[in-house]
């Protein structure tokens, strides 16, 4: 009897040592097939280089009337100057003066999340991963956005990806997850925002509630259009602009997308009186950071920088308007091992198909820029933005 019990026991055991071994090869392997990580890729730049235009910078010491923010998600200094080799040596990005670096851990985690980076850019508190719009302690904290609505700014929101994605939805939303899309996707309803533009039909018109969000938008009076050419059209009114059923395809694939939605909720939003705020975000660096793709990471990132291009042309006439890019992470521990800026070709490493916990740069050009150098913690981005607006 002794002996059966012992046997058993023995199989038992070697069953979990087989099973314990079995789940760890298969979870490499699914990492392989799903990631599809190489560690080193080269982009080939082809010298198919876009100009760069120079502007004056705006005199310091004054204060801004509208603030444009630029969230890159995933976006490292790597990623920019990969991308600035890319395109034979100059990005829209060299017009920024004023540098400093963000801080970017969570309440909870050394490595942020989307949610917490971007409730932190947004609110001007650090939270756990996974949070959308509330403290550590899941209480709702107002975003900027809120805070300029609520003072009779217009407000904008502008993405790549699905518009209730995590780093937009800090915005707008205050929830507990932020998988918690429908819920994002509903709280478009409880604002004023004047303009947002991004992917997400699916969360707005297939929902588990049977509430068809884009019907109840029509009703309360915005425009709600689905292509890019029809978006870019509109001139004045409220505008919700869905153009994918959940996020938008990468480049090259997507086309010109980030660039018109960002001209079109400027020309929308400076029809204010009292001054906006937007955001825009190049949300997909991350995506193809996670996927260690280099070319596509890269692609995203000059996509992004046309758009601050665009964003530039405006302040730099403007002369009222306050732009400040950073990103709420760096994706991909990614480095350059070669490069050539005559040929735009650049071969980037990565060192990890994850977040990475090391602080990201932030650039501000226009009134206020000055107050953006050093090293900063990522609250402190939304809160410099808050009080210069004049909205905290
Ligand atoms: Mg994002
Ligand atoms: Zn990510």
């Amino acid at each position: 009897m002794k002996s059966i019990t012992k046997s058993i026991y023995t199989l038992l055991l070697a069953a979990w040592v087989l099973s314990i071994g079995h789940s760890t090869s298969f979870a490499q392997e699914q990492y392989k097939e799903n990631k599809k990580v190489t560690a080193v890729e080269e982009y080939k730049g082809n010298g198919n280089f876009y100009p760069v235009a120079q502007y004056d910078q705006v005199k310091p010491g004054k204060k801004p009337k509208n603030v444009i923010l630029f969230i890159g998600d995933g976006m490292g200094l790597a990623h920019i100057y990969a991308s600035m080799t890319a395109n034979g040596g100059s990005l829209f990005l060299q017009n920024f003066t004023h540098v400093g670096f963000s801080k970017t851990y969570s309440a909870s985690d050394y490595v942020t999340d989307s949610g917490a980076g971007g409730t932190a850019l947004a609110c001007g508190v650090k939270t756990y991963n996974g949070a959308i719009g509330v403290d550590a302690n899941k209480q709702p904290v107002p975003s900027i956005r809120e805070l300029a609505e609520k003072k009779g700014l217009k407000t904008g929101l502008v993405s790549t990806s699905a518009i209730n994605h995590a780093t937009p939805a800090s915005f707008l939303s205050h929830q507990a997850s932020r998988s918690n899309y429908d819920e994002i996707a509903a709280d478009f309803l409880n604002t004023q925002i004047d303009v947002f533009i991004g992917g997400g039909v699916r969360f707005f018109e297939k929902r588990k509630d049977g509430r068809n969000l884009s019907k109840e938008l029509r009703d309360k009076g915005y425009q709600v259009l689905y292509k890019m050419d029809d978006i870019s059209k509109v001139t004045s009114g409220k505008l919700a602009g869905l153009t994918a059923d959940e996020h938008n395809p990468p480049m090259p694939e997507r086309g010109e997308m980030l660039v018109p939605a960002t001209q079109t909720a400027i020309n929308l939003l400076s029809q204010s009186k009292k001054g906006f705020f937007l955001m825009v975000e190049g949300s997909e660096i991350d995506f193809l950071a996670h996927n260690n793709h280099a070319p596509g990471l890269i692609r995203e990132t000059l996509d992004m920088d046309r758009a601050i291009g665009a964003a530039l042309a405006f302040a730099a006439k403007n002369k009222e308007t306050l732009i400040v890019v950073t990103a709420d992470h760096e994706t991909g521990g990614l480095t350059l091992v070669e490069g050539n800026n005559k040929a735009g070709d650049v071969t980037g490493k990565f060192s990890s198909p994850e977040h990475t916990g090391i602080c990201v740069p932030v650039f501000a050009f226009g009134p206020g820029a000055e107050q953006f150098g050093g090293f900063m913690e990522n609250t402190e981005v939304a809160n410099k933005m808050m009080k210069l607006l004049g909205v905290k």
